[in-house]
């Protein structure tokens, strides 16, 4: 039995010299560790399910760990998207406070609504993800990672292992590379691997299933051709590419807030699983909100119809897929309000 896991570091998609730092010092770090295969993959959101980036993460068998510059919800349903399965594995190192999961957990129970995940077989193996805002100091991300390992004492199969059985092929584009470094220090086992790929940014909706009721709002709102359905007839994201890049006028519509857009400037659309209301100030009542007095689905049509434009076709208002009931929503916190509270936060006042 070995306690070997593998950790999988999601590098920003900014080249931030400070994040670059953080995220060298962690894999530094764990490579004085025993037992850790450690994977450095560009942005998880920006690679493409076929890249040799995912085919690696697909080949991990165990429990996983991943670190990434995004909430924790956005990087578990980027990997599932991407057919990487598993539980959601508890993760105490984390920027949203416990008081606001028990909430969360508190309102789950009360609801009866059937989801997309009750449906679902998930594999015997847990995802932890932890996202790199959490600590500016790589120590309490390598502590989390061991606790973690201390943890998990069943055997999975080493990175290593399946990286040596990967076939890099000549099919794979061009632009991708990889390099597999060993590392045989003193601790002796640990195995570093990364993968450079170049892609670009990519913007696109990721399906929280565990929230998702597959009610088909979404597809019926988008006039882009992002959505689709499997063959059992759940909602997916089939063509992510088509989406428009910076809108994020979907994840307004989705009554369960169950659509995330990764890198949108606004906590609630970016897959914080906290609340408006959970802000410890309120700062609207500072600073002016320029949405205010609108409901989500207004704020939503007009982002479709500037989309819409853009493209030369005619705007279409509220007048097209947009469900009665969700006519009256309210508006998420303004995308002015939270980009003041990021520069507040980067400010590590
Ligand atoms: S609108 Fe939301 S809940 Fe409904 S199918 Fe789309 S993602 Fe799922
Ligand atoms: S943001 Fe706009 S284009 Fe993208 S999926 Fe949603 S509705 Fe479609």
């Amino acid at each position: 039995m070995s306690k070997r896991i593998s950790v999988v570091i999601s590098q920003s998609p900014s080249k931030n010299p400070a994040k670059r730092k953080l995220e060298e010092d962690i894999v530094l770090g764990l490579m004085l560790e025993p037992g850790i295969d450690v994977t450095v993959v560009p942005n998880l959101y920006d690679i493409k399910t076929d890249s040799t980036g995912m085919l690696a993460l697909k080949g991990v068998g165990g429990n996983m760990i991943v670190a990434a510059w995004l909430y924790e919800r956005a990087a578990h349903w980027i990997l599932d998207r991407n057919g990487i399965h598993g539980h959601v594995g508890q993760v105490l190192l984390t920027s949203e406070s416990d008081e606001d999961e028990d909430e969360d957990e508190a309102s789950a129970g009360e609801d009866e609504k059937s989801r997309v995940i009750d449906t679902r077989e998930i594999p015997n193996r847990k995802i932890y993800a932890l996202d790199l805002r959490s600590s500016n100091k790589a120590q309490s991300f390598i502590d989390e990672i061991k606790r973690i390992q201390g943890e998990n004492a069943v055997q999975v199969v080493g990175l290593g292992d399946i990286v040596g059985g990967l076939s890099f092929s000549s099919s794979q584009p061009a632009s991708l590379s990889s390099e597999t470094v060993i590392a045989n220090g003193e601790t002796g086992d640990s195995v570093l691997n990364r993968i450079e790929e170049t892609g670009g940014r990519r913007w696109y909706p990721v399906i929280d299933y565990s929230r998702c009721t597959n009610c088909m709002e979404c597809i019926d709102f988008c006039l882009f051709g992002v959505y689709g359905v499997d063959r059992i007839d759940t909602i997916l994201v089939e063509q992510p590419d088509n989406c428009r890049k910076g809108c994020p006028a979907c994840s307004r519509v989705c009554p369960e807030n169950a659509i995330m857009f990764p890198q949108h400037k606004t906590p609630a659309i970016a897959g914080s699983s906290e609340s408006a209301a959970s802000m410890k100030i309120d700062l609207s009542q500072l600073f002016g909100a320029p949405a205010e007095g609108k409901t989500a689905s207004e704020i939503a049509s007009i982002e479709r119809d500037e989309q819409l434009i853009m493209v030369g076709r005619d705007a279409v208002g509220q007048g097209a897929g947009i469900a009665k009931r969700q006519q009256d929503r309210e508006s998420a916190p303004s995308d002015d309000l939270d980009d003041l509270v990021d520069e507040l936060n980067d400010l590590d006042i």
